[in-house]
């Protein structure tokens, strides 16, 4: 199958929202409840953004001067994309003040994760997968519109899903059933019955449990410990939930 497909017109809740949707392509004839509907996590489940940012954040060390032992340092405040830009800004340039011009660690912030974000070839052909079966994507995320629409563009992820809806330009962020009901709304479905793929036990599984979804959390290895809320599954890695949600009609050959 090819990737070039027409691109539909954005899907606006408010005016400049990153709402995008490309349009219906479920197969024709399908029983409407068999096509699968995901609502699927950007960082962390989809791509490696953590990797990206580290290797920005040791180029960005390297190009000043400064030493590469920071790399833990601001990893650490970084806490995977969760502080805020601001709280991430002033504490980088407090700490090299006299070393680093503030734009600097703008761009860092801005495009460091962006410009080295890649898409495992694996999970390119999970989504291809699960389109060519007639079902459909949606990337939910909480971040800047900027950033992580250049996230989904420079990797490709805009040709492969239905649509994605990113919490700055929705005004609230996940676990929010605003975020998901608007997700799922890209695709003229209604949220019931979709599921939640995501790496964040917060913002992914407790939103899927706020709605009754089922939910698919990406583990990386690690083990569930919140009492209060479970996923209805556990994978290791995003392909493998991806695979587990779409079945039969998701298969990767
Ligand atoms: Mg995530």
């Amino acid at each position: 199958m090819t990737l070039e497909h027409r691109i539909s017109p954005a899907v606006a809740l408010r005016p400049g929202v990153a709402v995008r949707s490309r349009g219906s392509h479920g197969a024709v004839g399908s029983p409407y409840d068999e096509r699968v509907l995901i609502l699927i996590d950007l960082d962390n489940t989809l791509i490696d953004r953590d990797a990206a940012f580290r290797g920005a954040v040791a180029a960005f060390l390297a190009g000043h001067g400064l030493p590469g032992a920071d790399l833990a340092w601001v990893m650490e405040i970084d806490a995977s994309g969760y502080a805020t830009r601001d709280t991430v800004a002033r504490a980088i340039t407090e700490r090299y003040r006299d070393e680093v011009p503030p734009s600097a660690v703008r761009a860092l912030l801005d495009r460091g994760a962006a410009d080295r974000v890649e898409l495992p070839r694996e999970t390119e052909e999970a989504l291809l997968a699960v389109r060519e079966a007639g079902g459909e994507c949606v990337i939910v995320t909480n971040g800047r519109v900027a950033q992580q629409e250049a996230k989904i563009r420079n990797t490709g992820l805009d040709r492969l899903v239905q649509g994605w809806v990113v919490s700055e330009a929705m005004g609230c962020k996940k676990p929010a059933p605003e975020i998901f009901r608007a997700a799922a709304g890209l695709t003229g479905r209604p949220v019931d019955g979709a599921w939640v793929i995501g790496d964040s036990p917060h913002a992914d599984i407790a939103g899927a449990a706020a709605l009754g979804l089922r939910s698919v959390w990406v583990s990386h290895g690690r083990t569930w410990s919140d009492p209060a809320f479970r996923p209805t599954r556990v994978a290791a890695d995003v392909v493998t939930a991806i695979r587990d949600v779409a079945g039969g009609h998701g298969r990767v050959s």
